[in-house]
């Protein structure tokens, strides 16, 4: 694999690239979007053909690393065809975060088309509170898509789950039975600013991971590792399971230092960094004449200059970002 071309003016290297393939979701989690959403029209999303390129320039790069995100990426018509061809890349790791409720019918069509990793959000295992929680999504089809995700051998899967004071905090003992008894790895995230949400208070839900650790240390022993993704996250393992848990903390924990990755959004926005409005322009590079692949790389590597030392999230609950997670890529 090629080293990574990318580095930043803080000596950061990229190597690992967040796509999101639609704004679109068929759940509407309270954290992550208004009850009413308006989508993007079509003509302003990247094509699976403009996405694919993206993904093979930044291969090119030395990317080593691409998640598919969204939205929710199962919801995108002919979503195999761009995981199949984003899978002859040769990938050290190819990943997606989905909210499982298509997992059911494609898993394993997702595993036999190349990806290697996912990751499924579940926040609750109560079926009521879930379906507060997504207003629209069904508990039983996400535990079925858990299973199926399972069945189909991928080689890693992890649950993601979003702490809310008051809301699921009391079910994170059940979260890590439940992950321990499938034998899946789960990392609890603290709610991120991201989009003016009128009907939501962000600082009034904010359940800090030190707060969520001393949960789970009051059932489990947490034994830290030194185990580094180059992201947010940091891990602890159990004496008596196998089990990761991880903690993602852009509140109480600042990770800027370490960060190794951009996102590009589905309208083609580079975002050099998840906390900031840095960002260029890929999709007017792909559009325009004529297009080619020098100057879509060199525009990428010229992107490196942008990339902000660290972000400013605060934790009382005022917005300083005004894209939504189902813009951004979460
Ligand atoms: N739809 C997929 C899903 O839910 O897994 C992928 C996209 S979703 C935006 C990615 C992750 O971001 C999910 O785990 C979700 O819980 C998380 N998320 C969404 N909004 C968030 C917020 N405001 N703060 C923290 N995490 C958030
Ligand atoms: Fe959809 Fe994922 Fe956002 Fe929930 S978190 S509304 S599943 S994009």
């Amino acid at each position: 694999m090629a080293m990574s071309k990318l580095t930043d003016r803080f000596g950061r290297t990229v190597n690992y690239v967040r796509l999101s393939v639609t704004d679109r979701c068929d759940f509407r989690c309270v954290y992550c979007m208004a009850e009413e959403m308006t989508f993007l029209p079509r003509q302003q999303v990247l094509t699976l053909e403009e996405i694919a390129r993206v993904a093979k320039t930044f291969v090119s790069l030395g990317t080593e690393k691409i998640r598919l995100t969204g939205g929710e990426p199962l919801v995108r018509k002919d979503i195999l065809e761009l995981v199949r061809e984003i899978g002859t890349y040769g990938l050290r790791d190819f990943a997606m975060t989905t909210n499982g409720s298509q997992l059911p019918a494609m898993a394993e069509k997702l595993r036999e088309a190349g990806l290697k990793r996912l990751n499924i959000s579940l926040d609750s295992l109560d079926a009521q509170k879930f379906a507060s929680i997504t207003r629209t999504g069904k508990l039983s089809q996400v535990l079925d898509g858990i299973d199926a995700a399972r069945d189909a051998g991928f080689e890693g899967i992890k649950l993601n789950t979003v702490v809310m004071k008051g809301g699921n905090d009391h079910e994170v003992p059940d979260l890590i039975e439940f992950a321990r008894k499938k034998n899946v790895n789960i990392t609890f995230i603290e709610e991120m600013p991201l989009g003016e949400i009128s009907e939501r208070d962000r600082g009034q839900a904010l359940c800090t991971s030190d707060e969520v650790r001393d949960i789970v240390g009051q059932h489990h022993e947490l034994i830290p590792t030194a185990e580094d993704s180059g992201g947010p996250a940091r891990y602890y393992r159990m004496s008596d399971s196998p089990i990761k848990v991880g903690f993602i903390s852009p509140h109480s924990h600042n990770f800027c230092s370490t960060c190794n990755r951009v996102r590009v959004t589905v309208e083609g926005r580079l975002l050099l960094c998840l906390g900031n409005e840095h960002s260029v322009d890929l999709r007017r590079v792909l559009r325009g004449h004529p297009v080619t692949d020098d100057k879509l790389r060199q525009t990428i590597i010229d992107s490196m200059d942008l990339k902000p030392e660290r972000h400013h999230f605060s934790s009382n609950g005022d917005v300083q970002i005004l894209r939504f997670m189902n813009m951004t890529g979460g």
